[in-house]
């Protein structure tokens, strides 16, 4: 089974949902940037104060901070089993910089499994999202309904909508994604770690389809 895992995708093709799934079946440690980001602004801490302007309006936290967070990050020992890398890299100089820690802690990266979305469904799944204020579970209003309407199945927690869950900042959001992420799937190609996979065929499938690759 592999078990250093980065995934990637446009925002909205079920990174979160898959992550979630797959940290549950084989007790990875998940690590989504986008969520320590979000605990830190909520936090109120140095780090939440200088990141909230960047993921208000959709812009990517600068480099220097984000990688320093991840290598911070993956240091810890709940690594040692496994990681799921979710939203990291997002930039060439992200993914150069992973190769070389994960290398200097001996976990390097062994798949990169790319999630592809159109963009008329990744604008559907965006504007109905929802989240759990609590435990940052996805939903969606339509297609992913909770069991009580505004509550987490999984904690209880209130849902609500992500301020950059908007189309001003999706639009920001879709551009650093065409121009500073896709890129990294080029990169990844070479290194022979890249592994494609439809999103569009529905959260179960993917995930059956996901974790008979990871167990080859
Ligand atoms: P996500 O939850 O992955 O959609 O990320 C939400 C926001 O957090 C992004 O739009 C960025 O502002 C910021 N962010 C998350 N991950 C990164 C990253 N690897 N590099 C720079 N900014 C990031």
């Amino acid at each position: 089974m592999l078990h250093n895992i980065v995934l990637m995708g446009p925002p909205g093709a079920g990174k979160g949902t898959l992550a979630k799934q797959l940290k549950t079946a084989y007790n990875l440690t998940h690590i989504s940037t986008g969520d320590m980001f979000r605990e830190a602004i909520k936090e109120g801490t140095e780090l939440g104060k200088l990141a909230k302007s960047y993921l208000d309006s959709g812009n990517l936290v600068p480099d220097e901070v984000t990688i320093g967070l991840v290598k911070e990050r993956l240091a810890k020992p709940d690594c040692e089993s496994g990681f799921l890398l979710d939203g990291f890299p997002r930039t060439l100089g992200q993914a150069k910089a992973l190769k070389e820690l994960s290398k200097e802690i001996n976990r390097p990266v062994e798949v990169v499994v790319n999630l592809d979305c159109d963009n008329d469904e990744l604008v559907r799944r965006i504007s109905g999202r929802r989240v759990c204020k609590n435990c940052g579970a996805p939903y969606h209003i339509e297609s992913m309904k909770p069991k009580v309407e505004g509550v987490c199945d999984l904690c209880g927690g209130p849902l609500y909508q992500r301020k950059d869950d908007n189309e001003e900042a999706l639009k920001v959001r879709l551009h650093h994604y065409v121009v500073d992420t896709k890129p990294l799937l080029d990169f990844y190609e070479e290194e022979g770690l890249l592994k494609n996979f439809n999103s569009l065929q529905g959260s179960q499938h993917l995930f059956d389809e996901v974790s008979a690759f990871l167990k080859k």
